[in-house]
């Protein structure tokens, strides 16, 4: 495997500190709003990090935070005139329903910020041991930029250049006016209720320490990966190395990974421009979870990916094509247990086991282009690729009765190991689209009966009325089929 290193700029091997085992930090979500598919998309580049790592047989601790305690939380607590936690409890439970419904797969752990002060209070007493911590007149604490001499490596911040300016109080700030920021923040009137005791006095904790607190509370002093949205690199991620490396001496992360910004005509989709969309807007739109994580997965992380509803109506088709080409496949492969198959076994024909083989071996490339694309970078699009490839291939060999039912099970593994990166294809049964409700089945009798009595009129009319609850109904031989218009979650 090989990833692109925020730090150094360039594509390094990749080998975790501790063999077969990968610990890495994710930057979670700051629970004052409902998280917009921006967000999201960093959630899923995380969730496809993971599902690679996984993929290449290493286990992975993912530890994400919650941050329930930070400027934005608190003003928006103040303004709805609830305590903080009543303010952002039902978002962060809309978050693991979002992630949920996304099939981004669990984190190890999501500790919450405000369960970790008295971690912090620690951090921020090992900073000022260390000199590198120093309160101000109000009453907060800082730290001293200027006393850490790798300070802006992450950020390649050109420290001769640009000019350091007064401390900074806020989380967030651009490059150019970088100075001391905020450990610990003294009390002010508008804090409200959301306050703890330290040696500093009374106040909270800034941002940035919450996540390097956390950070190395679970996964050590040093570990190997931490990713974020662009966005983090400055000042959230530089601070972070700030903050740790300052107290342990020691380096903090191996390699430091960032998704590029989803955007909306052509700027940063954010709560702030206005210009999102939350997952359960575009879900109330008639979209799925399953659709939406198409969209959001497919393009490289490090791009900046355009947001459109004709993505979204792509991916529908996108997906269709490969559910059709998985319900022929299964069918076709259903026929080895049915002994069906038109093929004689291979083991008692030579010619017959050859071609299967070549099969194999041709399976063979499909999986190594695969697995070269994800593990180079987290190639996505290239991933797609193989996985249509191998979508066009299955259908025009099953198209001309070239596929033996043990080839098409052959190929439905290879799907399933390629889903277990992508998360897409099983996705829909995982939604409980293959069951089908017993309103719906109810209706199918009921139609069952209707055609029996030569009722088309009431025949027609059930039709009508699966089709605006999203079923599509088929005539066929054996009877009617029933399936899901799109898809159901
Ligand atoms: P926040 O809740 O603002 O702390 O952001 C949570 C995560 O979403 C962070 O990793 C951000 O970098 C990321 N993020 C925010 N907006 C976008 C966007 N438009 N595209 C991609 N990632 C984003
Ligand atoms: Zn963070």
């Amino acid at each position: 495997m090989q990833f692109y290193n925020s730090l150094s700029r360039r594509k390094e091997a990749f080998t975790p500190i501790e063999p077969g085992h990968v610990r890495m930090y994710t930057c979670g979500p700051t629970v004052y709003h409902f998280a917009h598919i921006g967000n999201f998309r960093a959630y899923t580049f995380e969730d496809l990090l993971r599902r690679v790592l996984i993929f290449n047989g290493c286990r992975v601790t993912q530890v994400m935070n919650v941050t329930d305690v930070d400027d934005k939380t608190i003003r928006g607590a103040a303004a709805a005139g609830v305590p903080l936690k009543t303010f952002t409890a039902p978002f962060v439970q809309a978050f693991y329903d979002d992630l949920n419904a996304l099939n981004i797969q669990p984190a190890e752990r999501y500790p919450a910020a405000t369960d970790h002060v008295s971690e912090m209070i620690a951090l921020v007493q090992r900073l000022f041991d260390k000199g590198l911590a120093y309160q101000s007149d109000d009453g907060s604490v800082y730290f001293s930029v200027s006393k850490l001499p790798g300070y802006g490596k992450l950020a390649h911040l050109d420290r001769e250049n640009l000019r350091m300016g007064a401390r900074v109080a806020n989380d967030e700030y651009e490059k150019e006016s970088y100075g001391d920021f905020a450990l610990w923040k003294a009390y002010e009137a508008s804090d409200g209720d959301v306050v703890w005791d330290s040696p500093w006095g009374r106040g909270r904790p800034g941002w940035h320490l919450e996540c390097s607190a956390m950070a190395m509370t679970y996964l050590g002093d040093t570990f190997d990966i931490h990713t974020g949205g662009i966005d983090n690199l400055f000042p959230h991620h530089e601070n972070e190395i700030a903050q740790t490396e300052g107290a342990t001496g020691k380096p903090f992360v191996n390699l430091w990974m960032h998704c590029a910004h989803l955007r909306v005509n052509g700027e940063k989709m954010s709560k702030s421009l206005g210009n999102f969309f939350t997952l359960r807007d575009l879900l109330e739109k008639g979209y799925t979870g399953r659709e939406i994580r198409y969209v959001l997965i497919n393009g490289h992380y490090r791009q900046s990916l355009n947001f459109t509803f004709d993505a979204l109506d792509a991916a529908r088709n996108s997906l269709a094509r490969i559910d059709e080409c998985v319900d022929a496949l299964r069918e076709h492969s259903s026929k080895v247990l049915n002994c069906e198959s038109s093929k004689v076994p291979s083991e008692a024909a030579p010619d017959g086991a050859d071609a299967h083989n070549f099969r194999t071996l041709e399976l063979q490339n499909f999986r190594t282009a695969f697995t070269d694309a994800v593990n180079d970078d987290l190639n996505i699009p290239e991933a797609f690729a193989a996985l249509f490839a191998l979508v066009r291939e299955s259908n025009s060999a099953l198209h001309r009765g070239e596929l033996s039912p043990e080839e098409a099970a052959a190929v439905l593994t290879l799907f399933d190991e390629m889903d277990t990166v992508l998360g897409v294809i099983r996705f829909r049964r995982d939604a409980g689209d293959d069951a089908i409700p017993a309103e719906i089945t109810a209706l199918v009798a009921a139609r069952t009966s209707a055609r029996a009595a030569k009722n088309w009129a009431e025949s027609d009319r059930l039709r009508d009325e699966l089709a605006a609850k999203g079923w599509e109904v088929r005539d066929s031989k054996e009877g009617q089929k029933v399936k899901a218009i799109g898809n159901h979650s």
